[in-house]
């Protein structure tokens, strides 16, 4: 039976599309970002993370090991537990990760599954992935939420891992295909929110029919912990989050677009 390895399900999720949504984690993705939220979600494999306790006034450490494979229909009963949420808030599931095209087989057979019974869905995804894997996934997907990180593909490859050409033409692929497509933009101070590459990416989404909303999300320093249960050095422990005037100034960039843009999707 084919399994997927999955690294959370978050149920009541506001901010990975319309409605309440329940968010499922795909573990591994062909990024490594410098800022990564989730540095839990790259391997494609399960993985040890320690967790620090107190017990009276001594800190100990437990080992715990995260990503699980699972078959359809145990993520799918999970879904489908939700549907009466779904329906009065006309919310859905969110396919997220890591990046949930590198299981593209296991994603496809969820999302045929969630279309069969009504349940709108969307995907979170980083952009990198073969068109040919686009293509199978974009008849049974409602929303594509894309992520637009650097513009330079010196600059991209620095700080991801990986150029961004291919990225690109995913994201033309799916305005040729009449996808239905949220642009995201993470915000880490120095890196991406320069006025160069915001107005760059402005100018690459203007002309686009299918985005139909830009987020701006902002880098905060939740991940910081994690990368120290993970014994990963964490480069960004300098950085300072935004204040709501900078933020402010950044939405400024964007105020020409004819579409929504929010700060926090
Ligand atoms: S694409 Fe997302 S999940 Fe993948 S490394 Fe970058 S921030 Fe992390």
């Amino acid at each position: 039976m084919e399994k997927g390895l999955i690294f959370d399900i978050r149920h009541f999720s506001t901010h990975d599309g319309p409605g309440i949504r329940t968010t499922i984690f795909f573990k591994g993705c062909p990024l490594k970002c410098i800022w990564c939220h989730n540095p839990e979600s790259q391997k494609l494999e399960p993985e040890a993370i320690k967790r620090f306790n107190k017990l009276d006034g001594q800190e100990f450490e437990i080992c715990e090991i995260v990503g699980r494979y699972r078959s359809i229909d145990d993520v799918f009963e999970e879904i489908e537990s939700q549907v009466s949420i779904f329906d009065e808030s006309k919310g859905g599931v969110t396919f997220s990760g890591g990046e949930p095209l590198m299981q593209s087989k296991f994603l496809l057979k969820l999302l045929k599954l969630c279309r069969l019974h009504d349940i709108h869905t969307a995907v979170d995804t980083c952009g990198f992935a073969s068109i040919e894997v686009f293509n199978l996934i974009l008849p049974y997907t409602n929303l594509f939420l894309f992520d637009l990180k650097l513009v330079s593909p010196a600059k991209h490859e620095m700080y991801t891992g990986q150029p961004n050409h291919v990225i690109l033409k995913n994201l033309f692929y799916l305005e040729q295909n009449n996808a239905y497509v949220v642009v995201r933009i993470p915000l880490i101070p120095g890196i991406t929110d320069d006025e160069t590459n915001l107005t760059a990416i402005k100018a690459i989404i203007k002309p686009l029919r299918c985005v139909k909303r830009l987020d701006l999300l902002p880098y905060h320093h939740m991940a910081k912990d994690k990368y120290r249960r993970m014994n990963i050095s964490y480069d960004l422990e300098h950085i300072e989050p935004y204040t709501d005037e900078r933020l402010a100034e950044i939405k400024l960039i964007f105020n020409d677009l004819l579409i929504p843009v929010t700060i926090g999707g």
